[in-house]
């Protein structure tokens, strides 16, 4: 999947409460892209985020996944497009407090009218590290837990890109950096595209390609 977004721009407000929360951003993505994108609070990285992967709409711009323009696409099939070909991680995890692990993970699935795959959620399980911990509601999960129910959710339907805002922003140092760990091998591993949100150094370095935003304004670090 190829994504290509050209001077995506998002306007809040009119007169003299405008706030240019990003400013004509072009970005392209190929497939397999480790991209960091760090910022300081309030530089823009929600908004990006929220309109690279088609959530919100663009104030102008242009956004394309493999040569499809995606904000032509009516509602419903947006969110189709959404659920089986991006996974998302936040960073306060919004795991629905009722359910358990293994249906919160189910969840986009559910959604989508398809029948869940055993061996494909035991297989995240292990891999996460959640296999005795799929019967437990979040309230009894410890904080990287959670995390790792979300990102086996951001998997399960398969999509070839993971959006994360901030997924190690609400963990302690050691949690987070399982978390990240854990996202650069299943990247690796299951060969995704990874687009991180942070405003850690340690993480945005991680990345093979580093962006960062400043007053809406995206720029590419250069590589070496
Ligand atoms: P970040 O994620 O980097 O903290 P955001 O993308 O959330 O930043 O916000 C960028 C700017 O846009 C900020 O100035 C923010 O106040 C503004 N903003 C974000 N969402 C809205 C909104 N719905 N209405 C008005 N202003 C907004
Ligand atoms: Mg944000």
């Amino acid at each position: 999947m190829l994504i290509q977004a050209k001077g995506l721009s998002k306007i809040y407000g009119n007169g003299e409460n405008q706030v240019v929360a990003l400013d004509k951003a072009n970005l392209t993505i190929a497939p397999g892209d480790f991209i960091s994108i760090i910022g300081p609070s309030g530089s823009g990285k929600s908004t990006l985020l929220h309109l690279l992967s088609g959530l919100d709409h663009p104030t102008s711009g242009s956004l394309t996944y493999d040569g499809q323009e995606i904000y032509t696409l009516s509602d419903k099939e947006l969110s189709a497009f959404r659920r089986r070909q991006m996974g998302f991680i936040f960073q306060q995890f919004n795991l629905l407090p009722v359910l358990t692990a293994r249906e919160n993970i189910l969840m986009p699935l559910l959604l989508d009218k398809k029948q869940p795959d055993e061996g494909y959620l035991n297989q995240l399980a292990e891999l996460l590290g959640l296999r005795d911990r799929l019967n437990h509601l979040p309230h009894e999960l410890s904080g990287g837990q959670q995390q790792r129910v979300a990102i086996a959710r951001a998997l399960i339907a398969q999509p070839e890109v993971i959006f994360a805002d901030e997924p190690t922003g609400n963990l302690d140092s050691k949690s987070g950096g399982e978390v990240m760990e854990l996202l650069k091998g299943i990247r690796e591993r299951m060969g995704k595209t990874l687009v991180i949100i942070t405003h850690d150094n340690r993480i945005a370095a991680a990345a093979d390609r580093q962006l960062t935003i400043m007053d809406g304004v995206l720029s590419e670090v250069a590589a070496g």
